[in-house]
């Protein structure tokens, strides 16, 4: 029986290794599936902090999921699987639509996405995912803030000083940006960054 699987975990976890080994292990099963993720760069592409990258499906806001999977199957057999890499930027949609490929047609979905953004706000498709989820996996590198206890929180830096407000989603989360960088820290330092 398919199943909506929800993998998540902070920045630099290890979420697209995960997915990129996943992929890589059902097409050497002989499956067929497709690897998407939603970025906004032309060379749609998975990558591993580790370098091992993949050419991936680029998704945009408004695309139909299933229509993607339908073109990707016309002339072959139908796919039997999808790895979904950075969900959280997702159209809330577009998990509705993965939701009902599984379970109309039989699919396996794989998702990977962060849990939290910079404001430690679910991102909206990441809430829909918790919610529509058969199966739920934390995944965890033993990625730290630099005080050495688990990261739990990404902190937004704009030329270097934390910021809380803004939106979402910035340009720079998605493609090249511009001084946007962010940081993994525990609870406490992402509350209070002076704090030693
Ligand atoms: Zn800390």
């Amino acid at each position: 029986m398919a199943e909506l699987r929800f993998f998540y975990g902070t920045m630099g976890s290890g979420k697209s290794t995960m997915a990129l080994l996943i992929h890589h292990n059902l097409i050497l099963a002989g499956q067929r599936g497709l690897l998407v993720t939603r970025q906004e760069r032309r060379d749609g592409a998975v990558a591993s902090r580790l370098g091992v990258s993949r050419p991936a499906v680029e998704l945009a806001p408004d695309d139909d999921i299933r229509q993607r999977c339908r073109s990707a199957r016309s002339g072959g057999t139908p796919l039997q699987f999808l790895v979904c890499d950075e969900a959280q930027f997702y159209a809330v949609e577009q998990i509705e639509q993965l939701a009902e490929l599984v379970d109309d047609e039989d699919l396996d979905v794989y998702a990977f996405g962060l849990l939290t953004d910079f404001r430690g706000r679910l991102f909206p498709a990441t809430a829909r995912l918790l919610e529509l989820a058969d199966h739920l996996e934390v995944v965890r590198s033993e990625a730290r803030c630099w005080c050495g206890r688990p990261a739990t929180h990404h902190a937004r830096l704009v030329a270097g000083a934390q910021v809380r407000d803004g939106d979402t989603i910035v340009p720079g989360d998605l493609g090249p940006g511009d001084e946007v960088t962010y940081e993994l820290r525990c609870r406490r330092h992402w509350r209070q960054p002076e704090r030693r």
